[in-house]
């Protein structure tokens, strides 16, 4: 089967299988052309050279007035969970303070209580929904992360959701191990024991299954200082995963420089990332993804984008999906942030959402970009040039989405498969 998508508007997508550093170079066409064979892009050109290149197409769809961009890649999200606060968010809207909350039973330890007592088909249901909006969002492909259980059972139900939906939904998964996303109460005070029981008791057997990539911390003052950070991340290395981090969020602590160290694929957050760090990570090859939503949402500081391209990192974008600090599954939205605070381009924020994104889940020789041999994921957009993304803001312009050649969504609907 020949798919032709033709007389697109505008087709904007950078080019290649590896992470871009420093500023990016967009392909454009105007009246521009996709042909899809099977699941996989097999030209693109404007429609002349399209038509004059290929063999005639089985089907041809006009996409006049349309943009196609690269399927967005979303590589940091806590997508499994259960409970809402909703409540405790209005609440500090109303004056009390995260601190008082977390007090009387509310932040990350209330999701760990309701994710601990929800069964499997309840977290299911949940994240199908979140899946479902990230595909109408134009997202095609996630990292999704465990760290609402903080034992032994619980995180093992939230990675036997994520390999069901992996295996079940249009959008493609990466999993991430997150045991050391808190210290549970039943280890107040003491990560370091928390940390022995997640190195003996739980990296051998999550290894075992075979469906998890990354592990990740959260290094951060007070939770995961750096020697247990360190001690937890040499096990999962050598374990064979790799690694990712939480790290620099809140306060300056050295997590980015460690990232390094170790070797990680990526270092997210990274606001308080020292010059020298953010150095240490570009030699090391480490992506740094910034989390602008969850900046936005904690009125917080954002991470200094323009530095850490100074230095010579690759940056990609993630909306950091969760119920506490960044509940929302736009990437568009999280591209106008970076434009408007962080003073990225929003041909990098493209790229920072596209190429960049699969590079940090090593996904990039896949997908990422619209290219002869990677896989046929679209977002179409309802918009005659891409920058509508960031300049219409607020909007979902989201209109198509093709996943591996087949139709996920139409004319904003999920298809089914029937
Ligand atoms: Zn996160």
């Amino acid at each position: 089967m020949r798919l032709l998508l033709d007389h697109f508007a505008h087709i904007a997508t950078p080019k290649g299988q590896q992470a871009i550093v420093g500023t990016p170079q967009l392909l454009h066409w105007r009246d521009g052309a996709i042909m899809v064979e099977g699941d996989v892009i097999v030209d693109i050109g404007t429609s002349q050279e399209v038509h004059e290149r290929c063999r005639e197409p089985n089907q041809i769809l006009d996409m006049s007035g349309k943009t196609a961009i690269p399927g967005l890649v979303d590589p940091h999200t806590h997508l499994v969970f259960a409970g809402n606060r909703a409540d405790e968010f209005n609440r500090r809207l109303h004056g009390e303070t995260y601190v008082s909350i977390a007090q009387g039973g509310g932040g990350i330890h209330a999701t760990v209580r309701a994710t601990r007592q929800a069964d499997e088909s309840d977290l299911r249901r949940r994240a199908t929904r979140v899946l479902d909006q990230m595909l109408l969002h134009g997202v095609t492909t996630i990292e999704a992360k465990s760290g609402y259980g903080l034992d032994h059972d619980t995180e093992l139900k939230q990675l036997n959701v994520m390999r069901d939906l992996s295996a079940s939904h249009p959008v493609d998964m990466v999993q991430t191990f997150m045991g050391a996303h808190e210290v549970p109460k039943e280890y107040k005070g003491d990560a370091m024991a928390y940390v022995a029981f997640l190195n003996r008791d739980m990296l051998p057997e999550i290894k075992r299954r075979g469906d998890v990539r990354y592990v990740d911390i959260f290094c951060e003052r007070g939770v995961f200082e750096l020697e247990a950070t360190r001690l937890h991340m040499q096990a999962a290395a050598e374990h064979g995963f790799g690694l990712r981090f939480h790290a620099d969020e809140l306060v300056h602590m050295g997590g980015a420089g460690l990232a390094a160290d170790l070797g990680a694929v990526s270092a997210d957050h990274v606001v308080y990332a020292s010059k020298s760090d953010m150095k240490k990570m570009a030699d090391a090859g480490v992506i740094a993804t910034l989390l602008p939503g969850t900046s936005f949402f904690l009125r917080g500081n954002y991470a200094d984008a323009k530095a850490f391209k100074e230095a010579g990192c690759a940056i990609a974008l993630s909306t950091d999906f969760n119920p506490g600090s960044s509940h929302t599954c736009s990437q568009a939205l999280m591209m106008a942030l970076a434009c408007m605070n962080m003073g990225m381009t929003f041909e990098e924020t493209l790229v920072g959402t596209t190429l960049n994104a699969a590079a940090a889940i090593h996904e990039a020789h896949r997908v990422g970009s619209l290219e002869p041999g990677k896989l046929a994921d679209i977002a179409i957009l309802d918009v005659e040039d891409a920058v509508n993304l960031v300049y219409y803001w607020g909007i979902n312009h989201v209109c198509h989405v093709m996943k591996a050649g087949s139709w996920a969504v139409w004319q904003r609907q999920i298809r089914r498969p029937e």
